[in-house]
Parts: C-alpha cells; structure tokens; sequence
C-alpha cells in the first residue's frame, strides 16, 4: 500500500503517496489510541459523489470526543480533504480512509499532552467480501472472540483499538473456511460482524441487534431509513443466535461490506440458502442511491 503514486491529505496538505510517514514512537501505533472512518465514492451520472460524507464526518468527529483526542482541524476542513483526495487521486470510484492519530512527543499511556495528528487516504477497492458476495451470500461462523463490553472500549467510537477483537474473530473464521465472523456481546447476544452490521428478515419484518455493543452503522441507519419507505417495520431488539438460524433471510451492512447476503450461519442454512427477495429489494434500492440512480436521498452524496 504504501509504494504506489498518488496523494494523500497530511495535517492540512496534500503530500506524495510514498512521503505520507510517521515516525515508529508514534503513540498510536504503540497503544492504539486513535479514530478513523471508512467512507465510499461511487460512479454517478453526474459524476463521483461521496456517500453520506457529513455523517462520517460527524461520527469521526465523534469517535475522538469520546477519545478526548483534540482534532486540530475543524468538519468543513476534514470534509473537503475527502472531496480532495478522491479529485486528487482521480478516482471514479472508491474507498477514503480517514484516520486521527497521535503524535510521537512522548511514550507512556499519558496521552493528554500528545498532538493529533489527520491522514485522508483514498484509493479504488472494489467489493469487499469478494464479487460473487454481493449475488449468492456468504457463509459465516460465530466466533469464539466476544464483542467488546461497553465499558471495555467504547462502541461507539470507530476506533483503531477495536479493530484487534475484529481481526482476531474475521481470522479465526477465515481459517476454519468460513467468509466472516459474528461476534455476540458479553450476555452471548448477537452484536455485529467483525466489520458490519447484522439484519435478519422473519415473517416479513426487519430484526437488527439495537446499538448496545455494536457500530452505529451508517449503512445500518441508511437501510432502515429505505425499509421504512417500503413499509417493512424494523425492529432494533436483543437477538440470538438461534434467531438468526430460524431467519428468512440475514445480511450484514457495512461502507466495505455494503449489503451483503448471509446464506449460512455455523453450517446451518438460513432461509433458502440464497439472497432473499427483501435483501434483494433493500440491496438494489441501496445501490441505486448511492450511484445517484434513485431519485430521492440525493442528498445522502456530495459530488467530488
Ligand atoms: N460494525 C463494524 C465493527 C464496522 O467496522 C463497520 C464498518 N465501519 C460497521 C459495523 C458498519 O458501519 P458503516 O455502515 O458505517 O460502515
């Protein structure tokens, strides 16, 4: 990743890929106090837009909040690196990642007197769990690892620290052959995927875990938003992970993840073992917004 041409938004400039470095006493990298965002461009008629900018924004704004993590630059400074570095790296589509970091002052877990530092990334990255995906759904396992308990780490806040606990159970699922993991939280409820959201479809209604211990998915919030239009009644409950077994259908959400099937939970099948019609539905409204196709929610993107 980090010898290729392009630029990257460093601390208020654009700087050359290859020259966006930190120093190795960097504090986060050694403590893992630090925020960041995932956010997508897509291709639209009228050109590349950002999807739902000023809601990542206003979440990594809040991330570092709870972090107590100072941000030297304010929203409509972060908003417009993002619109830059996807016109600066002439990208029609594709994935920005902005990250909140602290400086390297000083080692120990002390962390007030350490500046804050911004990076903004983008680059093209296609489907995240692979393009057959999106069509046929995926086979997941429930992990061994629990999802963090709220006062462990805070949910939510999207932050770097969180990501060990995602990596270890996406690992462990992966080696055992499996797509992704599921994480149930501290009481063995379901809470997310190791980098989603989850939604399970029964009798025609839509059950998605409520926010206790996991992500506030902006994709989440987007898919609720579209069901209510379609009239399916969303409920944000308690779910376990037989619930899920018993689904007529499930998907995970996420920037990466999009909306992404579930065909199968450890080994049994969900539903017809294939996208259903509403997660079809859901998802194809989904892409339709988010390529400018559908009429409404065209405030949901920020042309580049
Ligand atoms: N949960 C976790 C753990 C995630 O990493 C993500 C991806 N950011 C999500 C949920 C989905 O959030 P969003 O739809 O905002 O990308």
């Amino acid at each position: 990743m980090s010898d290729r041409d392009g630029l990257i938004w460093y601390d208020g400039k654009m700087v050359d890929w290859r020259d966006a470095t930190t120093h190795v006493l960097t504090h986060t990298l050694h403590y893992g106090m630090g925020v960041f965002e995932g956010v997508r461009a897509y291709k639209t008629d009228k050109g590349t837009a950002i999807f739902r900018l000023k809601e990542h924004t206003d979440r990594l704004f809040a991330s570092a909040h709870i972090f107590c993590m100072k941000m030297p630059f304010d929203k409509a400074t972060l908003m417009q690196a993002q619109l830059d570095v996807v016109r600066g790296n002439k990208l029609e589509s594709g994935y920005i990642r902005p990250i909140v970091f602290y400086g390297s002052e000083a080692m120990g877990i002390a962390a007030t007197t350490l500046s804050t530092h911004i990076a903004v990334a983008a680059w093209s990255w296609g489907t995240y769990l692979g393009a057959e995906a999106l069509e046929k759904g995926i086979r997941v396992k429930t992990s061994s690892f629990t999802r963090h308990h709220v006062n462990v780490n805070m949910c939510r806040a999207k932050s770097v620290s969180t990501y060990t606990n995602s990596i270890l159970a996406h690992q462990e699922a992966a080696q055992d052959g499996y797509d992704e993991a599921l994480l149930l939280d501290v009481d063995g409820y379901v809470a997310e995927g190791a980098g989603e959201n989850l939604f399970i479809v029964k009798n025609g209604k839509l059950f998605t875990p409520d926010l206790t211990s996991c992500l506030e998915g902006i994709t989440r919030a987007s898919i609720i938003e579209l069901a209510g239009e379609l009239n399916i009644p969303v409920i944000e409950k308690r779910i376990t992970r037989d619930e899920v077994y018993c689904a007529d259908e499930a998907f995970f959400t996420g920037t990466a993840a999009e909306v992404t099937p579930i065909r199968e939970l450890d080994n049994r099948t969900i539903g017809e073992g294939k996208r259903g019609p509403i997660t079809t539905q859901l998802q194809t409204m989904f892409f339709d917004c988010v390529t400018g196709k559908a009429t409404h929610h065209q405030d949901w993107l920020t042309l580049v």
